[in-house]
């Protein structure tokens, strides 16, 4: 099986086969990402060598695989019916095979529209992990998301409406103190709009080599403390009208939060004001990532 450039995926698809359709990320603009910064170029592999690689794998690990996750930055926006054609290969190889799931940002959703999206749920791509960051479009201007809060309402919905599983990403304290009211706001509104499947919150990390973390060190950028992080997460939770599975499932977060909406909003915002309750010395310290 071939890998090129850092393969990233979901803590979810911890169990997964990794199988590579596209390299790198075709927006490589988002000022806090230092995923693929190091030069690899975005490039989508012929579906001979991913159907190639998929038979290797059966060979490999048998016929039994039950998740396929296709890593790389937007494998979304390789065009659809390439996409499908690997979709339907994967699930012959593999007769088992019960989720398929691509990183996808809402800028290249939006180009397919809802026919690219029904399309690709009928040839079986089952889940699409965005980028969501932030509702605030002034935030997504300043990190060069590449798309608007218009837009991405629009994307998820209709992600959502082809009954491909959606999961959404955001990133707390992502709009420093300037931006936490806004960010917390803004973020309820777009999701509030979308009702995803899963919303996953992370904590903003400046990493190496990107231009947040030379905004944090030359003070352009005043990063949030714990405290006010935990502040505008229970400012994001509380406006929630929707039916989503809320978790935190990652390294960067202060606490962790695990949750499906409506039923255990309170359950949450309790975990959060307990937490609020704890000195800000009890929790992670501030560190620089380089993953
Ligand atoms: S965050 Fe996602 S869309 Fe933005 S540069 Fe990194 S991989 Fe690409």
């Amino acid at each position: 099986m071939y890998y090129e450039g850092p393969i990233y995926r979901p803590p979810s698809e911890a169990g997964s086969l990794l199988i590579q359709a596209t390299v790198g990320c075709p927006h490589n603009r988002c000022t806090f990402c230092m995923v693929y910064k190091d030069g690899v170029r975005f490039k989508v592999r012929p579906a001979g060598d991913v159907k190639a690689d998929l038979q290797e794998a059966r060979r490999v690990y048998g016929e039994g695989i039950e998740t396929l996750f296709l890593p790389a930055g937007n494998t979304i926006a390789m065009p659809t019916d390439a996409l499908c054609e690997i979709c339907r290969y994967a699930q012959e190889v593999f007769p088992a095979l019960r989720r398929i799931t691509v990183y996808g940002s809402s800028q290249y959703i939006h180009k397919k529209g809802p026919a690219g999206m029904e399309k690709l749920a009928a040839a079986g791509l089952s889940r699409i992990h965005v980028g969501l960051e932030t509702g605030d479009d002034v935030i997504l201007e300043r990190i060069r998301k590449g798309t608007r809060s218009a837009e991405q309402m629009t994307a998820g919905r209709w992600v959502m409406e082809a009954g491909i599983e959606l999961s959404v990403y955001v990133i707390l304290g992502i709009g420093g103190k300037e931006r936490t009211v806004s960010h917390a706001a803004q973020t309820a509104r777009v999701l509030n709009a979308i009702d995803p499947d899963f919303i996953r919150l992370r904590t903003f990390v400046p990493k190496v080599n990107t231009p947040m973390l030379e905004d944090v060190q030359t003070g352009t950028f005043t990063m949030l403390g714990p405290h006010e992080v935990l502040r505008e997460t229970e400012a994001l939770i509380k406006p929630l009208t929707i039916t989503s599975q809320l978790t935190s499932d990652h390294y960067t977060n202060y606490i962790n939060l695990f949750g499906k909406l409506p039923d255990d909003k309170q359950i949450l915002l309790q975990e959060v004001k307990l937490a609020l309750r704890r000195d800000e010395d009890c929790f992670r310290p501030f560190f620089i990532g380089d993953q």
